[in-house]
């Protein structure tokens, strides 16, 4: 384990094994306005992401996990730029992502793409697999004969688990796992150093699921990739992950490395998460923590600690004082009154 370095960050403070980690999100702020009145004026806002910070180091996976509506594909689709950020800063290798104009932006995508969760929406059903695939090779001028483009596929195809006999059919023509391998060769075509993987396995079988994060890891492996890998439950990204942050209403809420995470969590929402995780062994007693209530609405969030009206450990003190991330132990913070 390389020396640790401490970097003070505007609303947390961030433990780095490297001076540069590959991506640093420094307060990460996206609201989206409401507007009303017949002058439609905005009145409101939805606080989707609010003030995330975290950074990932070359060739780490960053789990991130949350509720649906928690925020975590907007921070996604923020690092990239998909979605424009509120306020904030985005850094790819020392480069600030949030101001570079459209020329810098369209070269540092190159580095940085995405899997979606759909494997049946994002392909477009109207092209190939090879045209699918290959409108990056084009866009970016990645080959330069029709035999380098169509050997380049070839690769991608068999890189994924697919073959040559692919390249002529539809999406339609595969199943979901292979729709999802074919959107991973998409991803792999502009040889990225970082892919956020959106919700990559949840509308797949779970058997199907296993074979997918595999294939995510063998990659990873073989190429050094860096993932951002978002799920809704903490049972996907156990394996994966090298560390996890657990988001709630826009923000994280606890930030750890999978072992500690997994068997020392320092926020209530972590342990109602894990409380919710299978275990392998049909004997072994695990007691459920069953949270009341939806998440609750980003518009008119409670006070205090946002997650107070769910919380079964909540205090007065809750009720009224908003828990900043804070450490509690060695690359582990969390943002709790119980630890103070
Ligand atoms: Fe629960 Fe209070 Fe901790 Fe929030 S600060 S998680 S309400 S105990």
């Amino acid at each position: 384990m390389p020396l640790l370095t401490l970097n003070a960050m505007s609303d947390q403070t961030s433990l780095s094994s490297n001076p540069t980690p590959l991506l640093e999100v420094n307060g990460l702020t996206k609201y989206f306005p409401i507007k009303g009145g017949i002058l439609g004026r905005e009145v409101d806002r939805v606080h989707a992401v609010d003030g995330v910070s975290f950074h990932i180091e070359a060739g780490e996976t960053l789990g991130m996990v949350g509720e649906s509506g928690c925020g975590k594909s907007t921070t996604g689709r923020c690092i990239l730029r998909l979605i424009e950020p509120s306020s904030g800063e985005v850094k790819f290798n020392g480069l600030n992502v949030t101001t570079m104009g459209s020329d810098a932006l369209r070269e540092i995508r190159r580095d940085m793409q995405i899997i979606f969760q759909d494997p049946f929406a994002s392909l477009n059903p109207r092209m190939t697999v090879e045209a699918i695939i290959g409108e990056a090779l084009t866009i970016h001028k990645l080959t330069h004969s029709t035999e380098e483009y169509r050997a380049r596929i070839v690769d991608l195809l068999e890189t994924v688990g697919l073959n040559a006999d692919h390249m002529k059919r539809f999406p339609h023509e595969f199943s979901g796992g292979q729709r999802q391998r074919i959107g991973i060769a998409r991803a792999l075509a502009v040889s990225p150093k970082l892919i956020v993987c959106d919700e990559p396995v949840s509308a797949l079988d779970v058997s199907i699921q296993a074979q997918v994060i595999n294939l995510l890891e063998d990659l990873q492996a073989k190429m050094g990739l860096t993932y951002l890998f978002i799920a809704h439950d903490l049972s996907v990204v156990e394996h994966i992950s090298n560390r996890v942050a657990v988001m709630y209403l826009g923000r994280v809420v606890e930030i750890a490395s999978s072992r500690e995470l997994y068997t020392q969590p320092k926020h209530p929402y972590t342990e109602a998460l894990l409380s919710a995780v299978p275990i392998p062994d049909p004997t072994a007693k695990k007691k459920r923590i069953v949270l009341t209530g939806d998440v609750p609405n980003p518009v008119n969030r409670p006070t205090g600690c946002h997650f107070h009206p769910r919380c079964p450990k909540a205090t007065e003190r809750c009720k009224v004082e908003e828990p900043q991330l804070k450490t509690v132990g060695l690359m582990h913070q969390a943002a709790c009154h119980l630890n103070d």
